[in-house]
Order: structure tokens, then C-alpha cells, then sequence
């Protein structure tokens, strides 16, 4: 894992193998002067050469530095005095094949040696060098790429071991999601006081399914639980599984269980269930996934095999619990389900609560006002929220956090961040302007509409050129007709203001007449509210999947229903269209001064709305139209 120890082999190795270079040629060729064989043969003759030493390729020896004229190359004469070195010098020779040369020397009383080749280094260099590059390059690679750490490792858990008293998380971290917390006590419970409930015959749950969107505190709940009972807790993540090796997940899986049951009692957190429990058989190739069914076998293996009286408890976290192989959900198993939803009005305040926790507020913050403005938001959107607003005000150098530091960071979190150097053309910013304050005017003229908090035309995120944010006044669960269609009114708001300006209309409500046209696609056949239709539901035909290519599905009603549906949503849309068009016909001069408005300051807050709508001006002028 740490990137020191692979710089550490791959620069050691280069340098270690420099190094043997360097001292082989300084050990074993050290200076000596090149002589051709003849020169080498005139110089015997002429009893010029002592302590020969004779190898099967060459023949080196020391040579008498003087009386040498006329025997070696000229060139060679000078270079032997340039060297110096008293009266001798070494000299090496390529041997060839002479075999009277024995005979030769004897004859001219030269001392001769031969020599045993030394073949250790060149075996060496030949045999062992290639290896350990070789193996070099191959424990380099794994450590990149390969599972695991090191070579050995493979096949065993990375699962770390976090140890309550270290993690500190507890149910106090964790706010805003009673329900999920309240069935996961019982957990606590038993593993607080395995004998209590062993003693009682109960029945522990073996496995947990924890189920919520991404960012709702599924890691911290099972992470508290942990904390909570006061045992270790091995969290994997079901990514983690899928190797690239066939066999070493399902390795993993056994080797993560067997560690969990020998530190029991335990918690064994799987994040990601659905990377590794997708239902089988539904990809494309068959057989491309064999690895990952390996690995989930494995771990049905693991969840039937293991004894929960032993006190470990599965806790796994999805957010797409219904792509989950069934296997997983059955009895014994993952059996049970606890679902996490996104936090509503109050929660979101508790949640901000615990966040707030270590920063400094202005004496008069309202954090209900914080959590009424960010419906929508997961906890994890709420933390973050909390430190942009703290990093806002830091940058601003306050010493206090306070409510714009709030305000800017929910506009941050919500699109992403302002781009306000971003080039728009004035004629874009124009037509985002009558589209925004058409949705604003709408939804102020209509009863059941939420207010509106702020109106925006600046672009923001990837998509949205500009937003008309509203303040819902409480979490809605059940919504009557009268709301709905007043919703559906403020959906086509945008469109309708571009129409009676422009004569004309852009591609900019596309997202709203998707929006528009789904409201009134359930009302009539999903919430039975039309009279056409009547009280039958009628749900949209379900997209089976079919070698993972979306297929046309059977519809549950007839080809006549399915007009009587698509006339039903045209009327209500034509029905919300006439209205909206009177209102903002009626409304023009306010349209128009609003959109005047949003282009000159970019941003309408709900005050300065309310300012313009108790305008008399305006309004004598709209009772006059
Ligand atoms: P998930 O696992 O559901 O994707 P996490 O548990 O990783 O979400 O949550 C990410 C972070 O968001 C947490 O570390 C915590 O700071 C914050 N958070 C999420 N839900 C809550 C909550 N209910 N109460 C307090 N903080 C939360
Ligand atoms: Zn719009």
C-alpha cells in the first residue's frame, strides 16, 4: 500500500545493478595494453615478456618497458610512455589457435601459467541475474497491480480491524434516522449480552440489510453499532471482492469470516452489497462473471455455515437493494431489512445539530431555517454543507459562522459551485430570465404552491442555465388533486412566460415539460384522479431486462386504454397550459419588471419579490389588463 516501498525495489534494484557492473570491470579488467598475437609472438622471440598467464580466449603477462623499438606500432610506443609505470607493464593479448606456441615459450625460458577458468561470476551474471530480474519485475508488478500487498498475501483479507474504543462512533453521531436506529439497537443488545438472549432461545438475526441512498449514514449507523456494542468491526466493500484473479474473492470472503468468528463476538460490515450480489444470470456474456459468482457463492456459503451463537453479526449496506440476487434475502441470510430514508424536515435539523457541533454560530442561527431550505439533502450533503459554510466564513474572515455563510454554501452544494465568469449571451440571459420569473409568478399566484425562496439566473451545475427555488412550507406525504395541479401550473410557468414575450420558445423547458407531463401521467393513471380513466391504476408497463438490454415489456392494459392515458394527459396539460397563460397575461407588466430585475441583479431573494409584487404600480396596471 505505501508507495515508498515500491520506489524502494525498483530504485535499489537499478542501482544494486549498476553497481555489479561497475566492479566486475574494475575487478577483472584492469588496465593492460592491447597487443595484436604478432606483436605478441616478435616480443617472446625477442625474451620481452615475463609471467604469462594463459586462459583459453586470451594471454595476459607483464612486458620489459624498454628495448621495445621496432617491435610494437608506433603509436603504441608512445602511449606505453605516456603511462610510465617504471620498467613494466601489463598486457593482454586475444589468443589463437598455435599450438606450437608451448614449445615456442619454452624454447625462449618464459615463465607460463595457465589458468582454470573462474566461471562462478559468469554463471552468475548468466543464470542468476536474468532470475532475479526476472522475479523483480513480476513482484513490481503484483505490488501495482496485483490484490494484494505482497506475494504471499494473496487470498488473505485486507479487512481491517477497527476497534470501537478508536473509531469512537456512537448512536449520539448518528441523527435524524430513529427508525434505522431503533432496529439496529437490538443488535447492540445482543451483542452486549450474547448469553441474555442465547440463554432465552431467541433468535438473532444473522444478517442486516442496511438500505438507503448514497450519503445517508449506512457506513455510520453500522459503524456506531460497532461502537456502540463495544466490538471489532471488519468492514470490506463489495468492489473489493471482484479481483481480478479468479478464486482469490471467494478466498477473501472465507478467510474475512474466519478471522470475524475468531475475534467474536464481532461485526462484519460489507459496503456495496450489490457489486457482488447482483442477481446471477442476468449479464450479457455468459460466464463473464465467474470471478464475482465465485465470490458470492462463497459468501452464501459463509452466511449458512457460520453459527450466530458464536456472535457475529452481518450488517451490508445497498442502495439498490432490488437488483440483489434473491439467494441473498432469504431466511437465514440477509433476511432482514432496515431502510434508511432520506431525512425529513426535523431530521435534517438533528443532523445539522450534531455537524454544528464543533463550529461556532452566530448567536441569533436558526438551524430549522438551514434545514427548511434544503429538503432533499442526505446527511452526508448536511456535513458537507455545514463545512462550506464554516470555510465561507473563514475565508471572509469571520469569527462566527452566520446565515449568508449558509446561504452561499447551500447555493455550492446544491448546483455546484456559481460560475459567474461563464460567457452567457445576453439574448440567453434574457430568455432565462422571463422563464424563471414565469415559474416565480406562477407559483406566487397559485394557493397550494410552495413559496418561492429565491429566483436565479445564474448558471449553475452542468444543465441548469438558471432555478427558481422554492420553499416547501412542511414535508409533504400525501399530496391532494388541487396541489398537484397547481404544481403542474408552475411546471409550465417557465414555457408559457417564453411564449407571450417572444412569440417564440427554446429548447430551456425540456426538463420541465418531462417533469409536467410525468405529474399528469400519474394523476391519471397511477392516482386515479381523472374522470376519464376513472378509479382503475394503470402503472407503466415494467422495463424487463433482457440479456441486459431493456426489452418491450407487456403492457397491463389494452391498446385502447393506452390512448384513453395519452388523451387524458394531453388534456390535463392543454387544461394547466390555458390557465397559466391567463395568469401571466394578466401578470405581463410584473413579468416583465421581474425578468428586468433578474437580469440586472442575477439573483431575486424572496424579499425583493414580495417587494415587486406589492408594487401598486404594477398592480393597478395588471387590474387594468
Ligand atoms: P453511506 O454509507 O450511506 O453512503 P455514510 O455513512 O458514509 O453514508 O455517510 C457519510 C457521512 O455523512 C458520515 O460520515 C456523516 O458525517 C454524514 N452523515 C450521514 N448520515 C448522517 C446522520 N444520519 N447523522 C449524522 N451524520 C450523518
Ligand atoms: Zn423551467
Amino acid at each position: 500500500m505505501e508507495p515508498k516501498q515500491q520506489t524502494f525495489s525498483i530504485g535499489y534494484f537499478i542501482a544494486a545493478l549498476i553497481a555489479l557492473f561497475l566492479l566486475q570491470s574494475v575487478l577483472f579488467a584492469p588496465h593492460a595494453e592491447n597487443l595484436s598475437y604478432s606483436e605478441f609472438k616478435a616480443l617472446v622471440k625477442k625474451g620481452k615478456v615475463s609471467n604469462l598467464v594463459l586462459d583459453k580466449q586470451t594471454i595476459t603477462g607483464t612486458l620489459a618497458a624498454d628495448g621495445l623499438e621496432g617491435l610494437l606500432a608506433r603509436e603504441k610506443l608512445e602511449e606505453l610512455k605516456r603511462a610510465g609505470g617504471g620498467g613494466t607493464h601489463r598486457f593482454a593479448t586475444a589468443r589463437v589457435d598455435d599450438p606450437g606456441l608451448v614449445s615456442e615459450l619454452e624454447a625462449a625460458n618464459v615463465k607460463f601459467a595457465g589458468r582454470v577458468e573462474n566461471t562462478w561470476l559468469s554463471t552468475l551474471l548468466s543464470w542468476v541475474l536474468p532470475a532475479v530480474v526476472f522475479v523483480g519485475v513480476w513482484a513490481v508488478l503484483m505490488r501495482r497491480f496485483g490484490p494484494q500487498q505482497g506475494l504471499m498475501a494473496i487470498g488473505k483479507s485486507r479487512a481491517k480491524v477497527y476497534v470501537e474504543r478508536k473509531t469512537g462512533v456512537t448512536f449520539d453521531d448518528v441523527a435524524g434516522i430513529d427508525e434505522a436506529r431503533g432496529e439496529l439497537m437490538e443488535v447492540v443488545d445482543f451483542l452486549k449480552n450474547p448469553d441474555r438472549y442465547r440463554r432465552l432461545g431467541g433468535k438473532i438475526p444473522k444478517g442486516v440489510l442496511i438500505v438507503g441512498a448514497p450519503g445517508t449514514g449506512k457506513t455510520l449507523l453500522a459503524k456506531a453499532v460497532a461502537g456502540e456494542a463495544g466490538v471489532p468491526f471488519f468492514s470490506l466493500s463489495g468492489s473489493d471482492f471482484v479481483e481480478m484473479f479468479v478464486g482469490v474473492g471467494a478466498a477473501r470472503v472465507r478467510d474475512l469470516f474466519a478471522q470475524a468468528q475468531e475475534k467474536a463476538p464481532s461485526i462484519v460490515f460489507i459496503d456495496e452489497l450489490d457489486a457482488l450480489g447482483k442477481a446471477r444470470g442476468i449479464s450479457p456474456i455468459v460466464g463473464g462473471h465467474d470471478e464475482r459468482e465465485q465470490t458470492l457463492n462463497q459468501l452464501l456459503a459463509e452466511l449458512d455455515g457460520f453459527d450466530t451463537q458464536k456472535g457475529v453479526i452481518i450488517l451490508a449496506a445497498t442502495n439498490r437493494p432490488e437488483i440483489l440476487d434473491p439467494a441473498l434475502l432469504r431466511p437465514g441470510r440477509f433476511d432482514r431489512q432496515v431502510v434508511i430514508d432520506r431525512p425529513d424536515l426535523k431530521g435534517r435539523e438533528k443532523i445539522l445539530r450534531v455537524h454544528v457541533r464543533d463550529v461556532k454560530l452566530t448567536p441569533d442561527f436558526d438551524l430549522s431555517v438551514v434545514a427548511a431550505r434544503t429538503p432533499g439533502f442526505v446527511g452526508a450533503d448536511l456535513a458537507n454543507l455545514v463545512n462550506e459554510a464554516a470555510l465561507h466564513a473563514a475565508r471572509e474572515g469571520k469569527d462566527a459562522v452566520g446565515m449568508a455563510d449558509f446561504d452561499e454554501a447551500i447555493d455550492r452544494v446544491v448546483g455546484g459551485l456559481e460560475r459567474k465568469s461563464r460567457v452567457i449571451n445576453p439574448k440567453e440571459k434574457e430568455i432565462v430570465a422571463y422563464h424563471e420569473a414565469g415559474h416565480a409568478l406562477v407559483a406566487e399566484s397559485r394557493e397550494h404552491a410552495d413559496r418561492v425562496a429565491k429566483i436565479s439566473v445564474i448558471p449553475r451545475g452542468v444543465a441548469a442555465l438558471g432555478y427558481t427555488q422554492q420553499q416547501p412550507t412542511e414535508d409533504r406525504y400525501l399530496m391532494t388533486r388541487a396541489e398537484l395541479l397547481d404544481r403542474l401550473d408552475v411546471l409550465l410557468g417557465g414555457r408559457v412566460a417564453e411564449e407571450l414575450i417572444f412569440g417564440d420558445i427554446s429548447t430551456g423547458a425540456q426538463d420541465d415539460l418531462q417533469r409536467a407531463t410525468d405529474m399528469a401521467r400519474h394523476m391519471g393513471a397511477r392516482y386515479g384522479m381523472s374522470e376519464a380513466l376513472g378509479l382503475a391504476t394503470f402503472e407503466a408497463p415494467r422495463q424487463a431486462l433482457f440479456l441486459n438490454v431493456p426489452s418491450m415489456a407487456q403492457r397491463e392494459y389494452s391498446e385502447d386504454t393506452a390512448r384513453r392515458i395519452d388523451a387524458e394527459i394531453e388534456k390535463l396539460l392543454e387544461a394547466a397550459h390555458g390557465r397559466v397563460r391567463e395568469t401571466l397575461t394578466a401578470k405581463r407588466d410584473m413579468l416583465t419588471a421581474l425578468a428586468k430585475m433578474l437580469i440586472e441583479k442575477e439573483v431575486v431573494s424572496r424579499d425583493g419579490l414580495m417587494a415587486l409584487l406589492s408594487d401598486e404600480r404594477l398592480r393597478a396596471r395588471k387590474t387594468e389588463a
